[in-house]
């Protein structure tokens, strides 16, 4: 299969029923048309189990496309790190999204694993360079760093461990994104940072991701969708302006790709990709 021209991936999470995955199967066709270079499936967030991302990294391989596996390393011994890694090789996965990840609250740090730098290195050290690792980037700091410049050092960190490009958490402020690329270019970074682009289509359902996730949502844009209240076409119509025009943006300040958030749909995702000549 040929890929875009211009670097796409999308992003998945595992579905929990068979009704669920079956219908996937037509959301990922429909994207498939758009000749993405990777498809990634996430790991272990929102509840979701390691059988479930292994079998739709699976399947996206058996359909002819390479599929990245998001791979958290947080709570996790060595060994059954080594054993997952060995599995996904043995499947014929060379991507990784490497990840510490999230405990549930009410877990203490447990695991031979703290940070995502631990696994990457661990990764190049148990299996060379058969995976090509990418890792997470935050644009506006990840909501526990301690300061912005411990947040900028800590991917530096990572990248020196092994990683060979990363994915930043949404944003919808492209000055953000053009400070952290400059930033970790000053110390030294050259790896790409696709940017991870999030359709708007739910207004409540991204104030409660951003909640999570320290991503801002701009005043404007937060008003302009609290008054759209239940019109859902207008939040999808002003949903595509906003975040083409921060792809465009981010294509005219150099991106290297983008890497969409599909949320498992695909008309959000494919609306933006005709909007962008994709
Ligand atoms: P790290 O890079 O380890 O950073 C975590 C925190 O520790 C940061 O605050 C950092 O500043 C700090 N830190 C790092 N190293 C050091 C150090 N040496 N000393 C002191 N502080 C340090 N979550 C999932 O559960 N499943 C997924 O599939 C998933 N996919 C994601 C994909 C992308 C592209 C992104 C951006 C995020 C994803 N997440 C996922 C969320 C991610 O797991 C969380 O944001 C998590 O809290 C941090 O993971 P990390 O790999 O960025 O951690």
């Amino acid at each position: 299969m040929s890929t875009s021209a211009f670097p796409i991936s999308f992003e998945f999470f595992p579905t929990k029923t068979p009704e669920g995955a079956a219908r996937h199967v037509q959301v990922r066709q429909d994207l498939y048309a758009r000749a993405p270079q990777f498809c990634s499936v996430t790991y272990g967030a929102g509840g979701s189990t390691q059988e479930g991302t292994f079998a739709m990294v699976q399947a996206i391989q058996q359909e002819g496309v390479p599929a990245a596996a998001h791979f958290s390393c947080i709570g996790a011994t060595r060994e059954k790190v080594r054993m997952q890694l060995q599995q996904l090789r043995d499947m014929g996965v060379c991507r990784l999204v490497a990840l510490r990840g999230d405990l549930p609250s009410g877990y203490g740090l447990g695991g031979e694993f703290h940070y995502a730098s631990d696994l990457v290195a661990f990764i190049r050290q148990e299996f060379g360079d058969h995976f090509h690792i990418e890792v997470a980037a935050y644009p506006e700091m990840h909501p526990q760093a301690r300061s912005p410049e411990a947040d900028l050092q800590a991917f530096v960190t990572k990248v020196r461990a092994g990683a060979n490009a990363a994915i930043t958490q949404y944003f919808y402020n492209a000055d953000a994104y053009a400070r952290f690329v400059d930033d970790v270019q000053r110390l030294g970074v050259g790896i790409p940072v696709v940017p991870g682009i999030m359709p708007i289509t739910n207004s409540s359902q991204l104030m409660r991701f951003s909640d999570a996730t320290g991503a801002e949502i701009p005043r404007w844009i937060r008003l302009r969708l609290q008054a759209y209240g239940d019109d859902t076409a207008s939040i999808r119509a002003f949903g595509l302006d906003v975040v083409a025009s921060l792809c465009e943006r981010l294509r005219a300040l150099g991106a290297p790709g983008l890497h969409f958030y599909t949320m498992n749909q695909s008309a959000a995702t494919l609306a933006l990709c005709d909007r962008l000549g994709l």
